[in-house]
Parts: structure tokens; C-alpha cells; sequence
């Protein structure tokens, strides 16, 4: 008995030991893959990461989850994107698209829209404090921004409100891709940050206002790379759940009423993301998102950018 319970507290002492090693080798594992001659997409532990290789060196979209995820994405995008870094583009403030930014020396040139950089003030602070203070976005607009890299184009737009109410995208020019940040989850359930001027209602028209810009492969926040096909798929969804809910909400339905009447037609092959005890993006969560923010029950945070407070 006594060995018993010996062999057994052996095996839970491995047990703990292997868990954070097992965390961390999943955290520095990176694949990538070539998008087109110039593009590279690195998947990972959090948002994808677009590499564009100019004559001279990497304009980089996304960092990922950790400064130590951070470390190894940039050895590796260097060596995709032909030099050193000339230019990072945060897509939005979420910690699993910009947390690796710290890896990058002070001084890199970081494009975000002013509103990335609010809410990232507001939700996020003590990450931005200390020794990543430097590592902020510092390379700021509101509408529409332009690099000219090397002989490549990089252009970010802001183009309404969806995932928060800062997104931006980004289209590599002459190659015709676009990395959308997580205004578009291909195949997957969508994260929805109504605190920061997401919204679901306006989400299918910022889409429209996307699929107006020139290109042929999408780099997504979450998923595999894809064309305009997998967008207009998202599109789908989000717009039926959008309808969903406002019909079910001037109807007078409850939360509940709304979850249990749920019949959508759009999501057939959309996989769920969670981690548990921290998040679950699935059906449930995106009409119960649709249903607070048509119901008037979660409202966004005021912002004090240049724009004033709100939301456009
Ligand atoms: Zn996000």
C-alpha cells in the first residue's frame, strides 16, 4: 500500500514537473508556410503572424502571446523576411496579437490605430509598464497609413468597427495580401470585444468596406490562409447572427429565449476556440454577444482619442 501510494506520488511529481515544459515547448513551437514569393504566415500559441520580405529586411504583422514566443518569431521572420526588422504592424490590442512586441529593440517603428492604442492603455496597462513600456505602438493613425519598404507597399486601414472597435488590416500591395487581424476567424467561432467598440451589428459592413481592397490571399487572425471566398463566408455568419439577435431582441426575447430558438444555417464547418477556465468562442458566445450589444446591455467604454469618445 505504502509503495503504492509512493509510485503514485512519483508519477504526479513527474506529472507537474513535465506540465510547465510541456507549456513551454508548445509556446516556442512555430510553423510557417510561403503565401507567395515576398509572404510567409507563422502559426503559433495566438493570433497568426504575416512576414513580408522586402530588399531591405521584414515588415512583420503580429507578435503572438509572449515576449518569449516574441524572441523566437523574430529570429525566424528575419530569416523569412530577408534582414532586419524595418517595420511591426499590431492588427489590435488583444495580448495573443501583441504581447510578443517586447522581443523587438526600442525604437522599431510599431503601427496601430490610435484606438489599438487606447484600448490597450485602458484594458491592458500593467503589461505596457516597465521594461515593455518602449514597445507600444508608437507609429499611430485613424484612418489609413502607408510604408514604402524596400520596393513594397504596406498599407493599414481602419475600416469600422467588428472583433473591437480598433481593428485595422493590412494589404501587402504588389504581393495582393491581406492580413485582417481577427476581423476575420476563417472557419472558426469569433472572439467579440463589445467592451472595445466591437460590434456584431456593424461587423458584416466593415467586412464589405475589407473585400473592397486589392487582393487575392488572406492571412486571418485565427485559421489557415485562405481567399476572398473564406471571407465571404465569415461575412455569412456574422450577419446572421447580427440579424438573429436583432430580430429576436425587437421581438422582446430573453437571453435565454434567444439561445434556445437559435437555428443558423452559416457556421456548418466553423470549429470552437477556448481555453479552459478563460474563454470559449462558440455558437452560444457569438449570439449572446449579438444579443447584448442589439439589447443595449453591454455598451462599449468611453475612449478619449482624437476622435472623442465613442465609437464610429
Ligand atoms: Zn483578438
Amino acid at each position: 500500500m505504502g509503495r503504492k501510494v509512493g509510485v503514485i506520488a512519483a508519477v504526479l511529481i513527474a506529472l507537474a514537473g513535465a506540465l510547465p515544459v510541456y507549456l513551454y515547448i508548445r509556446v516556442i513551437l512555430l510553423d510557417y508556410e510561403s503565401v507567395t514569393d515576398s509572404v510567409h504566415v507563422i502559426y503559433g500559441v495566438g493570433g497568426n503572424v504575416a512576414v513580408l520580405r522586402t530588399q531591405r529586411g521584414a515588415v512583420i504583422v503580429d507578435t503572438m502571446s509572449f515576449p518569449i514566443q516574441g524572441r523566437r518569431i523574430l529570429e525566424l521572420a528575419e530569416r523569412l523576411g530577408g534582414g532586419p526588422t524595418q517595420a511591426v504592424v499590431n492588427t489590435h490590442y488583444h495580448a495573443d496579437h501583441t504581447h510578443g512586441n517586447p522581443a523587438w529593440p526600442a525604437g522599431t517603428p510599431i503601427v496601430a490605430t490610435e484606438r489599438t492604442r487606447a484600448y490597450l492603455e485602458r484594458f491592458d496597462p500593467a503589461f505596457w509598464e516597465g521594461s515593455s513600456e518602449g514597445s507600444a505602438p508608437n507609429d499611430l493613425f485613424t484612418d489609413r497609413h502607408e510604408l514604402r519598404i524596400g520596393g513594397k507597399t504596406i498599407r493599414s486601414y481602419y475600416l469600422g468597427r467588428g472583433h473591437t472597435g480598433g481593428d485595422l488590416v493590412v494589404l501587402f500591395v504588389e504581393d495582393r495580401v491581406l492580413h485582417t487581424g481577427d476581423l476575420f476567424f476563417h472557419r472558426r467561432y469569433p472572439g467579440i470585444d463589445l467592451e472595445a467598440g466591437g460590434s456584431v451589428q456593424q461587423w458584416a459592413e466593415t467586412l464589405e468596406r475589407v473585400l473592397a481592397l486589392g487582393f487575392d490571399k488572406v492571412i486571418p487572425g485565427h485559421g489557415p490562409v485562405t481567399d476572398r471566398g473564406g471571407v465571404l463566408e465569415f461575412q455569412r455568419f456574422i450577419a446572421e447572427v447580427a440579424e438573429f439577435a436583432r430580430v429576436s431582441v425587437a421581438a422582446g426575447k430573453s437571453l435565454e429565449e434567444t439561445l434556445a430558438a437559435a437555428n443558423l444555417e452559416h457556421d456548418g464547418a466553423f470549429e470552437e476556440m477556448s481555453i479552459p477556465f478563460l474563454f470559449k468562442f462558440d455558437r452560444d458566445f457569438a449570439i449572446r454577444r449579438a444579443w447584448e450589444e442589439a439589447s443595449g446591455s453591454v455598451q462599449p467604454v468611453e475612449l478619449s482619442t482624437p476622435e472623442g469618445p465613442g465609437n464610429r
